[in-house]
C-alpha cells in the first residue's frame, strides 16, 4: 500500500487531518486499531465558544444535552457562575459524523496498529499489522502517549511530566443529568487541575478527576471526589441511590505544550503533540493536514518543508496554550484556603467573560488582579516560562 500521507489515530485530530490532506488533492490512508470497531473517546464535553475558535460549528445531530454555563466550586464550597453555552455529546455519533465526511473526501479507512516508520528515501515506510503502508507524510495523531514520533526519536510533548491523568465515571442518579451547568472543583480535590460534573441529559452524567503531578493512577482520587460530590448534591437528591455504570481513563495533555512536533516526512497533532481539546485538536489536525498535503505535492516533505505547520498553529494558539499552562502552573501552587479567597473575590464581581480570545483573557487576568494581587506573579512567571 502506498499514499502521499498515512495518518494513525481516528481521533478528533488525526480525522480532521486525513479530511483536510484528502480535500487539498492527497492520497490519504487513515489507520486506527479500532476502525471498523467501537472506539472508546472518552471526551464528550465542550463549550460553544472553542468551537467557534477553532472554526467549527455545532451540530445538532451529536448533541444529547444543552449546557447554559459553568459553575467553579472552590474547596470551601464558594461558587463562581460563569454563562457559556456548552454540550454534552453522544461521541459515537461525533466519531461517525465526521469519518463519514472524511470517506467522502476520498480518505481510506483502514483498521490496524501501526508499529514504527523508519525513513525510506524521501518518505516513510510504516509496519503495521494490516501491511507495510508507504508513505510521503505519516502524521502521529495517536493520542497522548504519541508512541509513533516518540519511537522516531521526537519528544512532541514539551512538558510530559504535567499531562494531567484522568478518570471520569459514567454515573446514573434520577434527573441529575437534567442540570445545565459543567462544574469544576478546584484545590486539593483533584491536585494541579480540576475535578468536573458533566450532566448529560435525563439520569445520567460523568464525574472525573484531571490530576497533575501524582502518576497515571488517579482512582483513589476519583473515589474521594464521588463521595465530596454526594455530599455536595445531597440537598436536592438522594446521591446515595448514585449507581457508577462505567470508568473511563486515559491522559489530558492541557498543559503540555507542543514540543517537537515535525520531523522529515513526520509530524505529530492533538494531544500526540500536547494539543489538547476536542475543538482546538480538529483545528490543529485540519492546519496539519492541509500542510502534509501541500508539502506531498511540491515534494518537499523535509523537517523545514513541513514546518509551517507549527508556525500556523503557533500564530492561532500558541499564546492561549502558555496562558492556560500559566493558569494551571499558578493553580497547582495555592493552597486550598487561597483558591476559596479568591473565588470569594470573583464572586464578588460579575464574570463577563465575553468577546474575543484576548479580551476574555484581559477580563479574567484584571478579575483575578483585583480579587488576589498575589495570583498574578505565578501567571507571568508560568507565562514566561511557556
Ligand atoms: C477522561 C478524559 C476526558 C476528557 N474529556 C474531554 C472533554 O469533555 N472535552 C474535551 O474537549 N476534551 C476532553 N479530553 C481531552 C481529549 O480527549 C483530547 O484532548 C482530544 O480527544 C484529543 O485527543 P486526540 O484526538 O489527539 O487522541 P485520542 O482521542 O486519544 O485518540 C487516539 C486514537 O489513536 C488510536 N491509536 C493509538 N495508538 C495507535 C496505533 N499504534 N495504531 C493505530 N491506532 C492507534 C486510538 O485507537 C485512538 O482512536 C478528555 C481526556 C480524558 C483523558
Amino acid at each position: 500500500m502506498n499514499c502521499d500521507v498515512l495518518v494513525v489515530g481516528a481521533s478528533p485530530s488525526g480525522i480532521a487531518a486525513a479530511t483536510a490532506a484528502a480535500r487539498s488533492g492527497a492520497e490519504v490512508i487513515l489507520l486506527d486499531r479500532n476502525m471498523g470497531g467501537s472506539f472508546d473517546h472518552p471526551a464528550n464535553t465542550f463549550f460553544d465558544g472553542m468551537f467557534r475558535r477553532a472554526g467549527l460549528a455545532v451540530e445538532r445531530d451529536y448533541v444529547l444535552h444543552d449546557l447554559e454555563g459553568m459553575r467553579i466550586v472552590s474547596p470551601g464550597g464558594c461558587a463562581v457562575e460563569i454563562p457559556a453555552a456548552g454540550r454534552f455529546i453522544d461521541r459515537g455519533r461525533f466519531d461517525a459524523l465526521y469519518l463519514e465526511r472524511a470517506e467522502g473526501a476520498g480518505v481510506e479507512l483502514l483498521r490496524g496498529v501501526s508499529r514504527s516508520a523508519p525513513l525510506a528515501g524521501s518518505g516513510r515506510r510504516v509496519e503495521t499489522d494490516a501491511g507495510e503502508i508507504g508513505a510521503r507524510v505519516v502524521i502521529d495523531a495517536s493520542g497522548v502517549d504519541g508512541l509513533m514520533a516518540r519511537k522516531e526519536g521526537l519528544s512532541p510533548l514539551k512538558h510530559p511530566e504535567d499531562v494531567a491523568w484522568a478518570a471520569e465515571a459514567v454515573v446514573e442518579l434520577a434527573g441529575l443529568g437534567e442540570e445545565r451547568r459543567f462544574e469544576y472543583f478546584l484545590g486539593s480535590v483533584s491536585p494541579g487541575w480540576k475535578a468536573t460534573f458533566s450532566p448529560a441529559g435525563g439520569d445520567s452524567a460523568t464525574l472525573g478527576v484531571f490530576v497533575r503531578g501524582h502518576g497515571r493512577d488517579v482512582s483513589p482520587f476519583l473515589d474521594r471526589f464521588v463521595e465530596t460530590f454526594k455530599k455536595y448534591k445531597s440537598a436536592d437528591y438522594d446521591a446515595r441511590e448514585m449507581k457508577i455504570v462505567s470508568i473511563n481513563r486515559g491522559g489530558d495533555a492541557i498543559a503540555a505544550l507542543p514540543g517537537e512536533i515535525v520531523a522529515d516526512s513526520l509530524m505529530a497533532t492533538g494531544a500526540a503533540a500536547g494539543m489538547s481539546g476536542i475543538a482546538y485538536a480538529i483545528r490543529a489536525g485540519t492546519i496539519a493536514g492541509d500542510v502534509a498535503a501541500r508539502a506531498a505535492a511540491s515534494g518537499d516533505v523535509s523537517k523545514k518543508g513541513l514546518s509551517g505547520y507549527v508556525r500556523l498553529w503557533r500564530r492561532e494558539f500558541g499564546l492561549e496554550y502558555r496562558m492556560g499552562r500559566a493558569s494551571l502552573l499558578a493553580l497547582g501552587e495555592m493552597a486550598d484556603e487561597e483558591i476559596d479567597r479568591l473565588a470569594l473575590g470573583l464572586a464578588k464581581r460579575d464574570l463577563h467573560l465575553s468577546g474575543s480570545f484576548a479580551r476574555k483573557g484581559l477580563s479574567a487576568g484584571i478579575a483575578l488582579a483585583r480579587a488576589r494581587p498575589r495570583t498574578i506573579l505565578p501567571l507571568i512567571r508560568g507565562l514566561l516560562q511557556g
